[in-house]
C-alpha cells in the first residue's frame, strides 16, 4: 500500500509518500481501498504538531472508499460496499484499516467523492447549527471563513433552517462564492462585530461559528445578543487566549463552548443519525457540496500549503 507519512512535525515538506505493507483487517476492522480522502484543517494542526500525535503517523482523519475486506465478526458490511468515514487515522493512503463501528455505507445517489468530501465538515456544521446552538427561524449567526470548507457546508444548513447568515471572509472571490452559496451579508473581517450588531438593529446575533479563533474571537463575543451562542470550534488563525468569564456576564449572560465532532457523533446511533441527515440533504439537493481542488496523493504538501495559505475555497480531496 502507499501512504504520505509524517516522520517529523513541520512544514508541509515533511510529507512523504512511502510504501508499506498492506496490514489487513483484524478482528472487528474492515479494510477500504481510498477512493477520495478529505483534507481538513486538523491534519495540518497534527502535521505542525499543534495538536501532538505520536511519531510516525500518516495524517488525515477521513475518506470514501470500497470495503476490500472484513476482519472477522463484521457484520452489515460486504466487500465491494461503498463507505465513508470521519475519524480512521491515516487516510492519506491508498487503503485504511479500522474499526467496522468508524464506516457508514454511502446511498446510491450520493457519489463516493461527495461522501468523502462531508463526513468530517457536513457532519461538524450539522452539530453546530442543530445541537450547539439550534438555530431558529429569523435568527441571525455569523460564520466565520464562509468561502472555507466549514464555511459553504454551514451557511447553506444554517439557511435550510431559516436563518440568515452574515458572512465574513478575506478576498473578493471569496465573497463572491458566499454569496452564491446563499449568505445574507458578506464582509471582510475588519469591523465585523460593529457590522453584525448594526444589521441585527443593536440587538447582536444569536451565535457566531467561529473556526477562526485568535483574530475573530473578541469581536465575535461583542458581536452577541443576550444569552447569545459564542461556538468556538477551531483556531485556523492561530490559538485563543485565556477567557475571563466576567466577559460572558458583561456581555448579557453569553454562552461559551468549544465543541469537538467526537462528541457530538460519541455513540454510533448519533453517528448515523447525522450522516444519514447530511447525506439527504445531499440528494434532495438541499446541500450542494463545492469541491474546490483535489490532488494526488503525493501531493498532500500542496494542499496543505495553499489551505494554510487561505488559497482555497470549499472542499479540498487527495485522489490515490
Ligand atoms: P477552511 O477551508 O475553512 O480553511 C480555513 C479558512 O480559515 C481559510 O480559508 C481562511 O478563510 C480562514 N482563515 C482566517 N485566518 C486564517 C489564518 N491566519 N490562516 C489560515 N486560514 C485562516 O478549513 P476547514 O473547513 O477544514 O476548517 C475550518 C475550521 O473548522 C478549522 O479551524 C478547523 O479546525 C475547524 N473544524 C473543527 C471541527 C470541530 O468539530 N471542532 C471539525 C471540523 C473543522 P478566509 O481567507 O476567508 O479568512
Amino acid at each position: 500500500m502507499k501512504a504520505i507519512v509524517v516522520s517529523a512535525t513541520g512544514g508541509p515538506g515533511v510529507m512523504r509518500l512511502l510504501e508499506g505493507e498492506d496490514p489487513g483487517p483484524r478482528p472487528g476492522q474492515i479494510s477500504v481501498r481510498v477512493a477520495a480522502a478529505g483534507v481538513n484543517f486538523i491534519d495540518v494542526y497534527h502535521r505542525t504538531g499543534a495538536y501532538g500525535l505520536p511519531l510516525p503517523f500518516t495524517p488525515g482523519l477521513e475518506g470514501g472508499g470500497y470495503v476490500a475486506a472484513l476482519g472477522e465478526g463484521v457484520e452489515g458490511f460486504a466487500v465491494g460496499d461503498e463507505v465513508a468515514w470521519k475519524s480512521v487515522p491515516g487516510s492519506y493512503a491508498d487503503l485504511v484499516v479500522g474499526d467496522a463501528d468508524e464506516f457508514v455505507l454511502v446511498p446510491e445517489k450520493v457519489a463516493v467523492e461527495t461522501a468523502a468530501a462531508v463526513m468530517l465538515q457536513g457532519l461538524t456544521a450539522h452539530y453546530l447549527c442543530n445541537t450547539v446552538y439550534d438555530v431558529q427561524e429569523g435568527d441571525t449567526v455569523i460564520v466565520h471563513a464562509a468561502a472555507g470548507g466549514m464555511g459553504l457546508l454551514l451557511t447553506q444548513m444554517v439557511k435550510y433552517k431559516g436563518g440568515k447568515v452574515i458572512a465574513t471572509v478575506s478576498t473578493d472571490a471569496k465573497a463572491e462564492l458566499a454569496r452564491q452559496n446563499g449568505a445574507d451579508h458578506v464582509m471582510r473581517y475588519e469591523g465585523f462585530g460593529a457590522k453584525a450588531r448594526e444589521l441585527t438593529g443593536g440587538a447582536g446575533v444569536a451565535a457566531v461559528y467561529d473556526g477562526v479563533g485568535k483574530t475573530t474571537f473578541t469581536e465575535g463575543l461583542g458581536a452577541l445578543r443576550r444569552r447569545g451562542v459564542m461556538a468556538l470550534f477551531g483556531q485556523a488563525s492561530g490559538p485563543v487566549p485565556p477567557v475571563d468569564p466576567q466577559d460572558l456576564h458583561r456581555g448579557g449572560s453569553l454562552i461559551l463552548t468549544r465543541p469537538t465532532l467526537a462528541d457530538f457523533t460519541a455513540t454510533r446511533e448519533e453517528y448515523l443519525q447525522r450522516a444519514n441527515d447530511v447525506f439527504q440533504m445531499i440528494e434532495d439537493d438541499n446541500l450542494l457540496v463545492r469541491v474546490g481542488e483535489t490532488f494526488r496523493l503525493e501531493e498532500a504538501p500542496e494542499a496543505h500549503q495553499l489551505l494554510e495559505s487561505r488559497k482555497t475555497t470549499g472542499k479540498l480531496l487527495l485522489i490515490p
